[in-house]
């Protein structure tokens, strides 16, 4: 097994509205092993993308993390990021460096005013000793292997003369500045076409291998899911409800949310004159979190007298997957 690069536990961030504390990510449990891809899944609004920018503290006002720890692993001795002060100089060696982050929005996270080029200059610049005129040689070869045709023009490129999937590349290359240990993808191809998503993915599959760095991928696409993860874990209102291997999620879903989400995937040649099923209902307000199990309003599965009233436990099976879900309660082998 894999060493493990990052480990989340009991991560609580809520937001502040007029009507309370909106608790978008409540008790995350994540581990994310060193070389492998961990692909967090789940319906919008289930604190995927919270989760991440919580990794790296970039969860702004009126957000506010209020529990839990977040240790990196890295070379030297492990820390806790939420516990480092906002000029630890780990915290900015993070950011950017040792974990790079790719947004789900290129068009929105890039600088319109600057071109490509000073953007990966400042950024290589802030995490290496390099001078400027390296820093432009090596922002040229890092577009160039994220695919970007005549890197020694669009270097000088602006965001706008570019397209949608070439700013994504643009991202990944300013990520990917400081070799970074962890890539966090935050739904990086939800954007873009079917054709520029593929080539997306295959470029992230190339690098992983090449560099051999660990990504946390963010998706609601489990087609996604099943071409690039290792490990798998589903989300649903702020909480992990299941973690497993890919192989094993998709041969053997335990969680009632997580079958309902592979019942939805449209199967070529199967569906072809039914009814495509959904997962009935919508996310509830978290403000309004049913009692009992958050998924018991939607789950086929629910027991009357007790999915509304106890939150499940998470029950550890025999080969370290979990799941939060009364019907494995009593199994044999399983720890609650
Ligand atoms: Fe469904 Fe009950 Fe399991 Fe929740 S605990 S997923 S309501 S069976």
């Amino acid at each position: 097994m894999a060493q493990p690069l990052l480990e989340i536990s009991g991560l609580r961030t809520g937001f502040e509205t007029h009507d309370g504390t909106v608790p978008a990510v409540d008790g995350v449990d994540l581990t994310v092993h060193a070389g492998k891809t961990l692909c967090v899944v789940g319906e919008s609004g289930c604190g995927k993308s919270v989760t991440a920018r919580s990794i790296l503290r970039l969860v702004e006002e009126p957000g506010r993390i209020e529990a839990g720890t977040v240790t990196w692993h890295g070379d030297d001795e492990p820390f806790d990021v939420l516990s480092l002060d906002h000029d630890d100089e780990r915290l900015q060696k993070l950011r950017g460096g040792d974990i790079g982050m790719i947004f789900q929005e290129p068009a929105a996270s890039l600088l319109p005013l600057r071109s490509i080029g000073a953007q990966l200059i400042e950024t290589i610049r802030n995490h290496t000793d390099l001078d400027k005129k390296a820093a432009r040689e090596r922002a040229i070869d890092l577009l160039q292997l994220v695919g970007i045709p005549k890197p020694h023009e669009r270097v000088d490129a602006y965001p706008f003369q570019l397209s949608g999937g070439m700013c994504q590349r643009a991202m990944i290359a300013i990520a990917l500045c400081a070799d970074p240990s962890l890539l966090i993808a935050d739904e990086p191809t939800t954007a873009l076409d079917v054709t520029t998503q593929a080539r997306i993915l295959d470029l992230m599959r190339n690098l992983q291998e090449r560099h051999h760095m660990a990504v946390m991928f963010i998706t609601h696409d489990l087609g996604v899911v099943a071409e690039l993860a290792d490990e798998v874990a589903v989300m649903y209102l702020g909480r992990v409800v299941e973690r497993a291997g890919v192989e094993e999620l998709f041969a053997d879903p335990k969680h009632p949310y997580t079958r309902a989400l592979l019942e939805s995937v449209p199967v070529l040649g199967r569906d072809r004159g039914r009814d495509l099923p959904t997962v009935p209902g919508t996310v509830p307000n978290p403000l309004h979190r049913p009692k009992g199990c958050s998924f018991h309003p939607r789950c086929r599965d629910a027991i009357a007298g007790r999915c509304d009233i106890d939150e499940p436990p998470e029950v550890v099976f025999d080969d370290g997957r979990t799941a939060e879900c009364v019907l494995y309660d009593d199994r044999e082998g399983a720890q609650a």
